[in-house]
């Protein structure tokens, strides 16, 4: 399977050097625009299967090209500032699939590119890494071409995981994201977790514990 390519359109470079290397990092092709006439340009010169487009550009701003992306059917992920609740309304009526605030982490940037490629069939639903399959859509993982007796808790932490290969993860992050709710200080519901899916799957050389941090799946690509 061909990588999948992103185009980041954001005029603040911090902002999109760092989505590039973030999604670099997760395997995904990158190109890059840093204002609105250039973005244009690159959509109609070449194909990509989703854009990461800020509101507030120089040049055209979003949802003028929006009008532009619109016809082409390539989705659509808004970036916008925290305070700018009314275009994040006028992005998804203009047709946006998700929209994403700033500042975020890489791993809500991650899990929201994930959502809308998987609902454009363009995310993988198996993946290999480490001697283990995960099947994405059937919540099953395989060792071995052996199912693996996992909770819905620990495939979430695996999911996670698989997601964010050689990025370390706070144990608040994983908390937060998986139980899906605040995170109250206490390490050992986490701790337990990971190293039950540690055994399970054999990962005890490659998830690794990150001291003062959480853990990290080290990962070959
Ligand atoms: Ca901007």
């Amino acid at each position: 399977m061909d990588k999948v390519k992103i185009l980041i359109v954001e005029d603040e470079k911090p902002i999109r050097d760092l989505m590039d290397i973030q999604l670099r990092g997760a395997g995904f092709s990158c190109a890059a625009a840093g204002d609105g006439l250039k973005a244009a340009d690159m959509i109609e010169a070449q194909r990509f299967d989703l854009i990461l487009l800020d509101v507030m550009l120089p040049g055209a701003d979003g949802f003028e090209l929006m009008e532009y992306i619109r016809p082409t059917g390539v989705p659509v992920i808004f970036i916008t500032a925290r305070h700018e609740v009314r275009d994040r309304v006028r992005g998804l009526r203009l047709g946006a699939d998700d929209y994403i605030v700033k500042p975020f982490d890489t791993v809500e940037l991650l899990a929201r590119v994930e959502t809308v490629l998987r609902r454009y069939r363009k995310a993988e639903s198996r993946t290999e890494i480490e001697g283990v399959t995960i099947d994405f859509d059937a919540h099953a993982a395989y060792k071995n071409g052996k199912p693996l007796d996992l909770t819905a808790k620990e495939f979430g932490l695996l999911v996670l995981f698989a997601r964010n290969r050689n990025i370390a993860l706070y144990r608040e992050t994983l908390y937060e994201r998986v139980w899906e709710g605040e995170y109250d200080g206490d390490t050992r519901t986490v701790d337990l977790h990971v190293q039950r899916l540690r055994k399970k799957l054999g990962w005890e050389k490659c998830l690794v514990t990150v001291f003062k941090v959480g853990y990290r799946l080290e990962a070959s690509k």
